[in-house]
C-alpha cells in the first residue's frame, strides 16, 4: 500500500471531522437557542394566562354596584323604568338616583 496515500487519506478524514465537529457546534448552539426560546415563550404563556386569570376573578368578584355602574357606563339603563335598554339621551335620573342609593 502507498504510504502517501494512507497519509493523504487520514488527512482527508481529520478534515472531515473537524468539519463534523463544527457542524456538532452550530447544531447544539441551535438547540441551546430553541431551548431558551421554548423557555421564554413558557413563562410568557403562564404570564398571560395567570394576568387572564385574575381579570376574570376581578370580574367575578367586583361588587354588584361595580358592575351596574359599568353596564351604565357602557351605555345601557340599570334603572327599574328602563333597565338593559340603550341610554339613548344622555344621564338618565333615573340610573343616577339608583346609583346613589346602592
Ligand atoms: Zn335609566
Amino acid at each position: 500500500m502507498d504510504k502517501q496515500s494512507l497519509f493523504v487519506q487520514v488527512a482527508n478524514l481529520e478534515e472531515r471531522i473537524g468539519e463534523l465537529y463544527v457542524e456538532l457546534g452550530t447544531l447544539k448552539q441551535k438547540i441551546q437557542d430553541l431551548i431558551e426560546e421554548n423557555q421564554r415563550l413558557q413563562r410568557e404563556n403562564e404570564r398571560f394566562q395567570a394576568e387572564s386569570l385574575d381579570e376574570a376573578k376581578t370580574l367575578e368578584t367586583g361588587s354588584a354596584q361595580d358592575n351596574l355602574l359599568r353596564i351604565y357606563r357602557e351605555g345601557f339603563h340599570i334603572c327599574n323604568v328602563k333597565y338593559g335598554s340603550l341610554r339613548t339621551e344622555g344621564e338618565c335620573l333615573f340610573c343616577l338616583s339608583f346609583i346613589q342609593k346602592s
